[in-house]
């Protein structure tokens, strides 16, 4: 059985066409059938959010389950609040997505994104519709606690010594998400100035994308200059991701900004970093000279989160997780990507050394990765091919195949929703990178 509904991180569609409220409120009584008890649904800022909120609510109440609102917020606040107060949530969001997508996240009680055999099973009865029904004297009944997000906030201001980040400027570009009203608060506790750019919530995103790409952060960049900021930092539009901008505007790579935190994370605590088979081998080289090990998960940050806690369960260390994609794990803090957090620790990182952001990716050995999206009707022929190309040298299958020579890695990978594989080629040597990239699509593509 495989998902097919939903993708790695939820499900999400163009509204009016794939998604609509019919479907939302379809899958909120699946999921109120399925877990029960008081269930928070939250939103980015999207257009069609309430929409969608309300038919979430009004499935989810059909069902019996008490339902709490806690409106516009960062997927990782409505986890955090999950965990600490709800038995399950519903996100309304399609992440970075363009602003005619919408979606649904779905979170467990303990404030993760539902696993792969759970959510099965939720498109199972979506599928059927054989769902609770209350009667009169059993809907659920809704309230409004959206003034918990506060409780998010502090959750990670107490995790940083005391205004740790005096003196410092930062900027902060929630791309008109809903982070405005959590990350320059953050920052602004641990003590920096805050300069703020795309901070009120708007659905039409008029100064960005909801994707913080180096193109739509430009204002970011200019208005860093401008302040003399120590750094910008923008998220993704449900804000689980966050990405930045040196002391110079310049645009950090996600794999540098993952090294950065995840070694500043391993001199704290030696223990075992995770990340999926699509990372930098940057993030495994200052694991390793921090004494730490890595370990490879298939892609989606909820087998990475997973993972973690899998391995605390058994007993060991976890230094730290995350993607290659702006998507960090912190473990002190929650088992979810989180973009607030990933600001604050970057703030505490810049405030405790005299090095600025370009100074500390700069001593950082440098990898060419390239990426490339193949279209395809049969992405297990393209795999099949893929393993042809290893010639002798033993393959790893944790997620579709991957190759590593002694100076390059390739990974070849089905995408889970759409008809398309991904290949993924990363050397220390720019030349390497391209002939590996050039040999490989020759031999598949034959
Ligand atoms: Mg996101």
């Amino acid at each position: 059985m495989a998902k097919e509904l939903f993708g790695t991180n939820g499900v999400r569609g163009v509204i009016g066409t794939e998604m609509n409220p019919e479907l939302v409120m379809r899958i909120g009584s699946a999921l109120g059938t399925m877990i029960k008890g008081r269930i928070a649904v939250g939103r980015d800022t999207r257009t069609s959010g309430e929409a969608l909120a309300s038919a979430m609510r009004a499935g989810l109440l059909s069902t019996g389950c008490d339902v709490v609102d806690v409106g516009i917020l960062p997927t990782p606040a409505l986890q955090y609040l999950v965990r600490e107060h709800y038995d399950g949530g519903a996100m309304i969001t399609a992440s970075h997505n363009p602003p005619e997508y919408n979606g649904v996240k779905v979170i467990e009680g303990d404030g993760t994104e539902m696993g792969d055999d759970r959510t099965i099973q939720l498109e199972a009865l979506i599928k059927s519709r054989d769902v609770t029904v209350a009667d009169w004297r059993a809907v659920g009944r809704l309230t409004d606690e959206s003034q918990r997000v506060e409780e998010y906030i502090s959750s990670i201001v107490t995790q940083f010594p005391e205004k740790i980040c005096q003196g410092m400027t930062v900027v902060v570009d929630p791309g008109s998400g809903p982070a405005a009203t959590t990350t320059p608060e953050i920052l602004r506790r641990m003590g920096a100035a805050i300069h703020t750019i795309n901070a009120r919530f708007d659905g039409t995103f008029p100064g960005r994308l909801p994707e913080p790409t180096p193109e739509g952060l430009a204002p970011l960049s200019e208005m860093v200059r401008a302040t003399g900021a120590a750094f910008g930092v923008a998220h993704d539009g449900d804000a689980d991701r966050a990405v930045f901008v040196d002391e110079k505007g310049v645009f950090v790579d996600e794999n540098v900004t993952f090294a950065l935190l995840a070694e500043a994370a391993c001199k704290e605590k030696t223990g075992l970093v995770i990340t999926p088979v699509s990372t930098s081998d940057l993030i495994a080289d200052v694991a390793s000279a921090c004494g730490c090990r890595t370990i490879t998960t298939p892609v989606g940050s909820i087998y990475v989160a997973r993972t973690m806690r899998k391995y605390i369960e058994e007993g060991h260390t976890v230094a730290f997780g995350g993607e290659g994609n702006g998507g960090l794990i912190f473990p002190n803090h929650q088992f979810c990507r989180d973009g607030g957090m990933t600001a604050a620790a970057m703030a505490a990182l810049i405030a405790g050394t005299a090095e600025p952001i370009s100074g500390l990716a700069g001593r950082l050995p440098s990898y060419t990765m390239l990426k490339e999206k193949i279209h395809t009707r049969d992405p297990k022929r393209l795999i099949s091919k893929m393993k042809e190309c290893a010639d002798g040298i033993s393959l790893d299958e944790t997620d579709g195949i991957r190759i590593r020579w002694k100076d390059a890695w390739a990974l070849l990978r089905p995408s889970g929703t759409e008809p398309f594989v991904r290949l993924y080629v990363e050397s220390r040597d720019p030349i390497k990178a391209e002939e590996k990239k050039k040999t490989i699509l020759d031999q598949i593509n034959h």
